[in-house]
């Protein structure tokens, strides 16, 4: 993909949240980035806060991300990593926040909820 002569920057499943640093990199230095890294050594659930919901009633909060199955059909485990999952007391706050905002309805994001936890100490 990188050899696409209209592509400039490729990024993997993880680290979404420096998409703007990357744009601003590749203005900086007009330079094609390649952030993919190899997604089978991330063990951290990425935190990608909501701040901001505008004229919505109903909101998704991800809280787990990932598959440990490996089923033979599907291509999950080797597109989206480990099992990882958003720490409770995170999940909460930002239950509270989207409260505020005057969501309706929250709907949780997740791959696996029978895992979701599984990587966090109980
Ligand atoms: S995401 Fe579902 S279908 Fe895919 S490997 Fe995991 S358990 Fe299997």
């Amino acid at each position: 993909m990188s050899k696409i002569e209209d592509v400039d920057i490729i990024i993997g499943t993880d680290n979404k949240s420096k998409i703007l640093d990357y744009i601003n990199e590749y203005r900086l230095t007009n330079k094609k980035l390649n952030k993919v890294k190899n997604i089978m050594t991330v063990r951290e659930f990425e935190e990608m806060e909501i701040d901001h919901y505008q004229d919505k009633t109903r909101a998704f909060l991800k809280i787990q991300d990932g598959c440990d199955r490996f089923c033979s059909y599907c291509l999950i485990p080797f597109a989206r990593g480990p099992v990882r999952s958003k720490r409770f007391e995170t999940i909460i706050e930002e239950v509270k926040n989207l409260l505020k905002m005057v969501i309706r309805k929250l709907y949780y994001q997740e791959y696996m909820l029978l895992h979701m936890g599984k990587t966090l100490a109980m």
